[in-house]
């Protein structure tokens, strides 16, 4: 009874010293562990992409017990066509069973040849008949659909050359249970995948996986993977890597991956899902780390960036981060460092005018001071750039108050800073979203013979304001190509075009494509919106009750559809809870978070996790990584330029 009592993942070690620069972290985990723990968090989704390659196909597998019992008996340790051709020629010449009991071992031999191991598997099939026969009085195996796993695993495995994975194979195929059998891909995928650490002999493998995946996805998981290593995650040779749709997943392709040239390097506080990373990076820059409290934040923005380990996305609070293991880790030079401090409470102060004014409370609440401890990250990595992104309330509110306030503190810690006002739409972006952005340069002392902060500084606004062109993207052109759905349909990986994986060619899938079931008031709003129209402005033209559910002089932007012909309003995080002030133009629904993405500027192949509508959440809260690259060319222009003046 080796296997039913499956080990479980080893808990989690609750570590109350500080492991990876984060006090309160959750215990030392190595990095491998880390990526293992992402991927459970996120299986899911990678069972999702599965199912859109592969469609859970029929691998020949038999829904008669007895059947699968022999058919899986003949499989092992041979290839496909050998062990099917067996099967069909044993299944012809004995289409009872009960007769194979008086068969001829030679005409058996005979039959099963293909397969290969012909004497061995001779003996252990009329044995193993031998036995079904005197234990259950006959041979028929349905008798086991009434019985519990743990027993029909025991009586399989004490079979002749039935071991856990050919009994989790026949209990899975053929008799309905929620087990995981883990034959040579899917232990290859899984040990490249890195859900097991590599070199485990086979039965050491089935039993760390066998319990690994939650009961609802093992099936599909299995036959799958099954199909993935046939294909694409092949054992024996190379792996099809550039062929892959997990790669992003896979710790196997991401430890092959080359470290960026880090002449430009980058550390990104408050990351989120790693737009203005993604932004960076196309400018130039290489990620040195990046930090996030929100574990699905950090999952996005580590899948989504492939060259970086799990030590390098850090998830805590910024306030947390250990001073000790930042010292430590600004031995390397980093150019700049990036962050966007939640910026709620600023964007209340836009509304929330009296408190603002009064200027008792709102420096006071903690959430409101993070520039403070941006800050302290520029004290400790000395980068020679900062940039920090926040709403433009934070600029324009009381003539530019809080501003100053933030410059001072920047000035404090050595960075003379400009505040530049920005709008997505003016840089390529399709949406109508302004940002402020705190532009800093470290002061160094004169003799050095450095460019003057401040002379360096307007050269970089300058170089962004001459970047500017405004987006000629419509809604409908950035959206182009999406497949169209109504309420309620789509999926977070949906399959484009071809239905048969093609050799050489990687599969073309569609993340984050679905949308949400609306009620039907709801829905007949939707209906009833004009492209460009909002609640405030529908409520004149219709007077019914029903439709008129919110009081909309407090609400006038509750309803709103897109126009599909110009550029959207900004994507912003409430999108989680509901979507309807981001009508569709031509579907009756909400758009959905591909669609979205697709506004911020992001590219299809950047998946958001974890699966559901809170993806919203950091792509909402995401500096459009179109926007990032204009301010991140901008500043490594100037800073080439500076650097020709300074070696004069
Ligand atoms: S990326 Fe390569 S190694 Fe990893 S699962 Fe895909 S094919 Fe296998």
């Amino acid at each position: 009874m080796q296997n039913l009592s499956l080990q479980k993942t080893a808990p989690e070690k609750n570590a109350t010293i500080m492991v990876n620069g984060c006090k309160d972290s959750r215990g030392a985990l190595s990095k491998r562990k880390k990526h293992k723990l992402s991927l459970l968090r996120n299986i899911d989704t990678i069972a999702d992409i599965l199912e859109a390659l592969y469609n859970s196909p029929d691998h020949g597998n038999k829904s008669s017990p007895m059947d699968e019992l022999i058919y899986i008996h003949l499989s092992k340790k041979t290839n496909e066509r050998g062990y099917s051709e067996a099967f069909n020629r044993l299944s012809s010449a004995f289409p009872n069973w009960e007769r194979l009991s008086d068969a001829n071992p030679e005409t058996v031999r005979n039959l099963i040849g293909s397969a290969g191991l012909g004497n061995q598997r001779t003996k252990e099939l009329l044995a193993n008949i031998k036995k079904i026969r005197s234990d259950l009085g006959c041979l028929n195996l349905d008798e086991l659909r009434c019985w519990n796993s743990r027993k029909i695993f025991k009586f399989l495995t004490s079979l002749q050359g039935i071991g856990p994975k050919s009994a989790f194979c026949i209990m899975m195929y053929s008799l309905n249970k929620q087990v995981f059998p883990v034959d040579t891909h899917v232990h290859t995928i899984c040990e490249r995948m890195g859900f097991i650490v590599g070199g485990l002999d086979h039965d050491r493998a089935q039993t760390i996986l066998a319990k690994m995946f939650p009961k609802k996805l093992r099936y599909s998981l299995h036959v799958n993977m099954v199909a993935h290593g046939r294909k694409i995650c092949r054992k024996r040779g190379r792996p099809l890597c550039e062929l892959c749709n997990l790669s992003k997943f896979c710790l196997y392709f991401r430890n092959a991956q080359k470290a960026r040239d880090d002449t430009f390097s980058m550390i990104d506080v408050f990351c989120g899902a790693g737009g203005a990373s993604l932004g960076f990076k196309d400018a130039g820059f290489s990620i040195k780390l990046a930090v996030d409290n929100s574990r699905k934040a950090t999952d996005t923005y580590y899948l989504n960036n492939e060259e970086l380990s799990f030590d390098q996305v850090i998830t805590c609070d910024i306030e947390s981060l250990d001073e000790e293991f930042m010292n430590e880790r600004a031995d390397e030079e980093v150019t700049l460092i990036f962050g966007g401090p939640p910026c709620q409470g600023w964007s209340i102060i836009g509304k929330n005018r009296k408190n603002g004014t009064n200027g008792i409370n709102f420096l006071k609440d903690q959430k409101n001071t993070l520039y403070k401890e941006f800050a302290r990250q520029l004290d400790i990595f000395k980068p020679r750039y900062f940039v920090m992104e926040n709403v433009p309330a934070l600029a324009t509110a009381h003539n530019g108050k809080y501003a100053g306030i933030i410059r001072n503190e920047f000035k404090k810690h050595g960075y003379e800073s400009i505040p530049i006002k920005l709008n997505a739409s003016n840089y390529g972006v399709s949406q109508n979203r302004k940002r402020i952005f705190f532009i800093g340069r470290r002061i160094y002392p004169k003799e050095k013979g450095i460019v003057s902060a401040v002379d360096e500084l307007n050269k970089i606004v300058e170089r962004i304001r001459e970047k500017a062109k405004k987006c000629d993207n419509s809604f409908r052109d950035v959206t182009k190509g999406l497949p169209r759905l109504n309420a309620g349909e789509g999926a977070n990986v949906l399959r484009m075009h071809d239905p048969e994986i093609k050799d050489g060619i990687k599969p073309k899938l569609i993340f984050n494509h679905f949308t949400r079931r609306h009620n039907e008031r709801d829905l007949k709003i939707y209906k009833l919106l004009s492209e460009g129209e909002d609640y405030g402005h529908f409520s004149i033209r219709h007077k019914e009750k029903e439709l008129l559910p919110y009081d909309t002089k407090s609400f006038k932007t509750k309803f709103r559809k897109i126009n599909g012909d110009s550029y959207c309003h900004a994507i912003i995080s409430h999108l989680s809870r509901d979507a309807n002030s981001y009508v569709h133009p031509d579907d009756n629904r909400g758009i959905t978070v591909r669609e979205a993405a697709r506004v911020q500027s992001f590219p299809d192949d950047f998946i958001f996790l974890p699966k559901g509508f809170s993806q919203f959440i950091h792509l909402g809260n995401a500096v459009p990584p179109k926007l990032a690259k204009v301010i991140g060319d901008s500043i490594i222009e100037t800073f080439m330029e500076s650097k020709e003046n300074e070696q004069v």
